[in-house]
C-alpha cells in the first residue's frame, strides 16, 4: 500500500526537509579532521531537537543513536562513536527528522580534508546518480525508471552498484512502500503520481557491489572494504514533476 500526502502533509514534510537539510549544513560546517562521529551525533541531535524535531533514527528497531555515520568502506547504518575521522577518511552521514507526524529521510557523503582524486571521483558521480534518478521522478514515470538512472549512470565508472539496500517511500513512518531499487530495466514496477512521496538513494562503491553485515547488527561494510558513497534526497511528486523536500543550501 502506498500512502500519497495531501499537499497540506507535502508542506509538513517540506519542514521537516528544512530542518534536516539545516542540520546537514551544519554538520558539514562541522566537519573536520580530528572531530568523532559521537560528536557529530551530539550536534545533529542538537540541531534537530532545538528546531522542536525528533531525530527519526534514534530508537528506530533500536538503534542507539540520532544519525548513522558511516566511515569509508561502511556503506550504511554506521553507529556514532569514539571514531575519530582523519585528514583523507569520507563519512556518510544520514539523517532522519520526525516533525509533526512525518519523516524526512536524507543522505550527504562528505570529504574529510583533502580526499584522493580516485575517492573524489566517487563522491561527484554518486551525486550525480542522485540527481539523474531524481530527474525520473514524475507522474506517469514507474519506479524502475529510478533505478535505471542510476545504474546507467553509474556503469560508465565502473563502480558497485549496492543492491542490498534500497530507497523507499517515506512519510508517516520511516520506511514504506515502495522498494526503490538502484538497479534494473525502465518501465517495471509501481507507476508514479503526484502525492507520492519517496526516498531516494544511490548507495555506490569504489569495488564490487557486494556488503556485508557487522556483528553489531548495523553497520554494513563493503566486501571487499573499498570506499562506499551515499547521497539520499526526500522527493514529494507533483503534478508538474517533483519538488525536493530536503535541498540543502537555501
Ligand atoms: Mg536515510
Ligand atoms: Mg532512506
Amino acid at each position: 500500500m502506498i500512502y500519497k500526502k495531501s499537499p497540506q502533509e507535502i508542506e509538513i514534510m517540506r519542514r521537516a526537509g528544512d530542518i534536516l537539510a539545516a542540520t546537514l549544513d551544519r554538520l558539514e560546517a562541522e566537519l573536520r579532521p580530528g572531530i568523532t562521529t559521537m560528536e557529530l551525533d551530539e550536534i545533529a541531535e542538537e540541531s534537530i531537537t532545538s528546531a522542536g524535531a525528533k531525530p527519526s533514527f534514534k530508537g528506530y528497531r533500536g538503534f542507539p543513536a540520532s544519525i548513522c555515520t558511516s566511515a569509508n568502506e561502511v556503506i550504511v547504518h554506521g553507529i556514532p562513536g569514539p571514531l575519530a575521522l582523519k585528514d583523507g577518511d569520507i563519512v556518510s552521514i544520514d539523517v532522519g527528522v520526525y516533525y509533526e507526524g512525518f519523516h524526512a529521510d536524507s543522505a550527504w557523503t562528505f570529504p574529510v580534508g583533502e580526499v584522493s582524486g580516485e575517492v573524489m571521483d566517487l563522491l561527484k558521480a554518486t551525486e550525480s546518480s542522485l540527481w539523474t534518478a531524481i530527474e525520473q521522478c514524475k507522474p506517469g514515470n514507474r519506479v524502475g525508471d529510478i533505478g535505471h538512472a542510476v545504474e546507467s549512470s553509474i556503469r560508465p565508472h565502473g563502480y558497485g552498484v549496492v543492491r542490498e539496500y534500497v530507497g523507499h517511500g517515506v512519510g508517516r513512518a520511516l520506511h514504506e512502500e515502495p522498494q526503490i531499487p538502484n538497479y534494473g530495466p525502465p518501465g517495471r514496477r509501481e507507476v508514479l503520481s503526484a502525492g507520492m512521496t519517496l526516498a531516494v538513494e544511490p548507495m555506490i562503491n569504489l569495488g564490487g557491489p557486494e556488503t556485508e553485515a557487522l556483528d553489531d547488527g548495523w553497520t554494513v561494510v563493503t566486501a571487499d572494504r573499498s570506499v562506499s558513497a551515499h547521497f539520499e534526497h526526500t522527493v514529494a511528486i507533483v503534478p508538474e514533476g517533483h519538488e525536493v523536500l530536503t535541498r540543502r543550501g537555501g
